[in-house]
């Protein structure tokens, strides 16, 4: 089964694909090898992840395996707008979902992981990378309000973690707050350059924040 990507343009400069509700031009400091601390956070492993199953699917079927969660907490997945293909500004395409919901409503780990990156950027705003656990694909995180207390690069997290909460830092409009969601393939030598692959088809778990951790996912409780 194909997956269905955006072509590149001839030419086109991938970071500038990524800019206005992408990924920032250029990365904040580089790579960041960060190995992740042991004990934080309890990930469950479950059955039908088993990596060298994962390492010959294609990238559909891997992540159809993953069942992945709607990234923001109270969206199902029958809510969710498919702005993929959207155009953008410059001849742009978006290649990432726009999730509109209340300022403050928790953000979440779509998948297993760890957290990749923690920065912040003139079009994404306040954001966060996530790198899943059999390190395949990168979620990128974008225009949050604010960040989950204690979120710091390479700690591990599980899907439903809370990362920080839905806002409209960066380059998006002061009074549409929703969570720019992209996700790429991994890409070690460019991280925020990793091919993007429209994720909706995907996020069949709805948004529920995981209550486990000491994340602040009470504010979900006072609207
Ligand atoms: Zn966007």
């Amino acid at each position: 089964m194909s997956l269905r990507v955006t072509r590149l343009l001839p030419g086109a400069f991938l970071p500038l694909l990524l800019a206005a509700c992408g990924p920032g031009l250029t990365p904040i400091t580089g790579p960041v090898p960060v190995p992740p601390p042991r004990g934080a956070v309890t990930v469950a492993p479950t059955e039908s992840r088993t990596p060298s199953v994962e390492a010959s699917m294609t990238e559909g079927d891997y992540l159809r395996a993953r069942t992945l969660m709607v990234p923001v907490a109270g969206v199902a997945p029958t809510r969710l707008t498919d702005s993929f293909s959207a155009a953008r500004s410059g001849g742009r395409t978006h290649n990432a979902l726009d999730i509109l919901a209340p300022r403050g409503t928790p953000v979440l780990a779509a998948d297993d992981g760890r957290v990749f990156k923690v920065g912040e950027n003139r079009l994404g705003g306040l954001t966060v990378y996530l790198l899943d656990a059999a390190e395949r694909f990168l979620y990128y995180y974008a225009h949050l309000d604010g960040y989950r207390d204690g979120l710091r690069d390479g700690m591990p997290v599980a899907q439903g973690d809370v990362l920080g909460y839905v806002g409209t830092t960066g380059n998006a409009p002061a009074n549409t707050p929703h969570l720019h969601f992209q996700a790429m393939r991994y890409r070690p030598d460019r991280y925020w350059d990793g091919q993007p692959v429209n994720p909706k088809p995907y996020l069949v778990v709805p948004g529920r924040a995981a209550m486990s951790t000491n994340a602040t996912a009470s504010d979900q409780s006072h609207p």
